[in-house]
């Protein structure tokens, strides 16, 4: 009973709580309804309201103007629309190599879109977006770029800067360009890619071949070249590991500039330290001969590395290049000064040997004639100097300018006698002819076999002009007239290639006899 009690009292006493507490939460309510309705109340009587709705861009909002003080707030903000698009329409049809261009307007605003509807190209592409002006060969203009690497199975789009590229070719109608991709738009962050069996990179060059419009000399040399380093049996280690022997590689590519048809390029590996695998801090260089005809250029002179001269320290691991000079003005010496004897016996404590043979019967087996003073890239690793071969868009007897032909018959060796003439102007070629001859001989049989077989040379020839669909090469000649046609130029060379081998074969095949 007495616990009923205290239960009864308890319940007593617990209903009035709850029902304070009810009135209580009520009255403030009913205060706070009050108060916001006597607000909006007092707003509505203290300022005028414009209330502007929101369109496709722009956000609405409501615009509150305090009567007496005319200060303005804005209020209530709603985000914008976003445009709503009648479907893509078609306005300007493409061809095979142009594109066509579509168009979308909004229904509610009026505005217009277009779009470059790209056509379906078999070799890569890659579209550039920003202006030319101001564009040099120190000066580089930002872009963004969409690449379409169908070679790579690659598609991406990113920020790029676009600078001149070349020597004697910045005098050309069409101009190379070095292209670098970039993740920001600030270039702070390398947009490096895997292409190809190539290094990774985010620099390479735009090749405009323009006194070669076949566009294949470079890269088929290139390839040649480094299918000789790959059949050499005494190969540095070095060289092993690289992507192409340190001879460039590359593919024809498509350039748009703005969704318009630029030109055929060939997007190609940079000549650089990344080329050659060579490491910062360590005793790596390059050597270049720029263009030339200088007593240095062919080892009459030694180098003097001015301003005028045509060698060049193009890459030195080192902050002090002056070991990479030494060296390299030890090499010339020893040429030289040099007797038959001493050249012959110790030519290898200063210069690959099997390189530059190689080297040398490259020059004569592709006709590379403007190779005699100019284009000679040496590389060391701390050893002694390997000849590499750069450059060789004026293979297979253009002469420089790509205007005048040589015939297979121009710029071949001589033997009076006993006497070798490398007809190169060159002392090193003509030493190293001289004093081994019976090797180059040798070695060009080897290579006469497989690799400088001319039905080999003239199928790589057919293979990378095939790649390229006779619309683009046509294309390319309405907008960048090439000194030769692509027909004339494609012709030539499979004319050339035969009846140079087979000069060749009567000296040296003869020369072992
Ligand atoms: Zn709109």
């Amino acid at each position: 009973m007495i616990l009923l009690d205290m239960s009864d009292r308890q319940i007593i006493s617990w209903k009035p709580a709850v029902f304070r507490i009810f009135c209580a939460v009520l009255i403030l309510c009913v205060t706070g309804a009050w108060l916001l309705w006597s607000r909006d109340d007092d707003l509505t009587e203290q300022y005028s309201i414009q209330i502007v709705e929101p369109t496709c861009t722009e956000n609405g909002y409501s615009l509150y103007t305090h009567i007496e003080t005319g200060e303005v707030t804005v209020r209530d903000v709603v985000a914008a629309k976003g445009h709503t698009f009648d479907p893509w329409v078609l306005i300007a049809v493409g061809d095979e190599v142009n594109c066509g261009f579509s168009k979308r307007v909004c229904e509610v605003c009026g505005h217009e879109e277009t779009r470059a509807e790209y056509p379906n190209l078999p070799i890569s592409r890659i579209s550039l977006y920003g202006s030319l002006d101001g564009i040099g060969k120190k000066a580089e203009v930002s872009m963004t770029a969409c690449l379409e690497l169908a070679e790579d199975d690659i598609s991406l789009e990113c920020y790029a800067t676009l600078k001149y590229q070349g020597h004697i070719s910045l005098s050309y109608n069409k101009k190379n360009f070095t292209l670098k991709l970039y993740n920001d738009k600030d270039h702070q962050k390398k947009n490096k890619l895997k292409l190809s069996h190539w290094n990774e990179e985010n620099k390479y060059i735009l090749k405009a071949n323009y006194v070669d419009a076949s566009q294949c000399r470079n890269l088929v040399c290139a390839d040649v070249w480094a299918d000789m380093c790959a059949a050499r049996p005494l190969l540095p280690k070095e060289l092993h590991t690289l992507s192409n022997y340190g001879a460039v590689d590359g593919y024809p590519v498509a350039i748009y500039l703005n969704d318009r048809f630029y030109g055929l390029f060939t997007m190609n590996l940079h000549k650089d330290d990344d080329l050659f695998a060579m490491k910062e801090g360590a005793q790596h260089a390059i050597m270049i001969c720029n263009h030339g005809s200088m007593p240095e250029a062919t080892f009459h002179a030694e180098a003097e590395f001015t301003e005028n001269s045509p060698w060049e320290v193009e890459y030195c691991g080192t902050k002090d290049d002056a070991w990479a000079k030494d060296s390299f003005n030890e090499l010339i010496r020893f040429v030289r000064i040099s007797d038959d004897a001493t050249f012959r016996k110790e030519l290898s404590a200063y210069l690959d040997v099997d390189a530059a043979i190689d080297y040398l019967i490259a020059l004569y087996a592709l006709g590379l004639t403007n190779h005699t003073d100019q284009d000679l890239v040496l590389v060391n690793y701390g050893d002694v100097w390997i000849p590499s071969l750069y450059d060789m868009e004026t293979a297979f007897g253009l002469a420089e300018g790509g205007s005048d032909l040589h015939d297979p018959t121009v710029f071949l060796p001589t033997r009076d006698g006993d006497g070798w003439n490398s007809d190169t102007g060159h002392l090193l070629w003509d030493r190293l002819l001289q004093n081994f001859g019976d090797e180059i001989c040798a070695r060009y049989q080897i290579l006469r076999t497989q690799i400088l077989d001319p039905q080999t040379l003239c199928n790589r020839v057919t293979a990378f002009t095939d790649r390229i669909p006779s619309v683009i090469y046509e294309e390319e000649e309405e907008i960048n007239p090439h000194p030769q046609s692509y027909g004339e130029s494609k012709a030539q060379i499979l004319n050339y290639i035969p009846g140079r081998i087979e000069a060749l074969d009567k000296i040296f095949l003869k020369g072992l006899n």
